[in-house]
């Protein structure tokens, strides 16, 4: 008989509250929506995530109907819709809502969310998270919970 995993605490409070921090300290920028940021084979970056951003992700993901993920075929984030804009906008990860590409003003400085991703590895450590993973392999994880 398989071992039933434990339940994961209820992290969708916290993440949403630091999401809702990141909103209220906006800092100007001017995003077009070119999604040039989600290219991730062009810019040589990927967003990290960690586990409780990983696990909002999977409901966004779910949400839309999908239970899995299929590379995009430029190399671009897997959640790049055909149309390109972004499929689970609302449940983006942190590195999605705080890193903006040079036209639009550029990446949120780290001093400014310091303590918004000191939340967030608490919350990864509460969840037996190892810390922060490309969000690919971090959705994969998560999408099987
Ligand atoms: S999650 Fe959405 S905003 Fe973030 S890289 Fe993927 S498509 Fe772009």
């Amino acid at each position: 008989m398989r071992a039933r995993r434990p339940p994961v605490p209820d992290f969708q409070p916290e993440i949403e509250a630091i999401y809702a921090e990141v909103a209220r300290r906006a800092l100007p920028r001017d995003c077009q929506l070119r999604t040039g940021c989600c290219h991730f084979r062009q810019t040589g970056r990927t967003p990290l995530l960690t586990r409780g951003e990983a696990l909002y992700l999977a409901k966004g993901v779910r949400a839309a109907g999908r239970t899995q993920l299929r590379p995009h075929p430029d190399g671009a984030c897997p959640l790049l819709g055909r149309d390109g804009r972004c499929t689970v906008y609302a449940h983006r990860p942190f590195g999605c809502r705080t890193h903006f590409c040079d036209a639009a003003g550029g990446m949120y400085p780290r001093k400014h969310v310091a303590d918004l991703i000191h939340r967030l590895e608490t919350l990864d450590e509460k969840l037996g998270g190892d810390g922060s993973r490309p969000l690919e392999g971090a959705l994969a994880s998560a999408l099987k919970d």
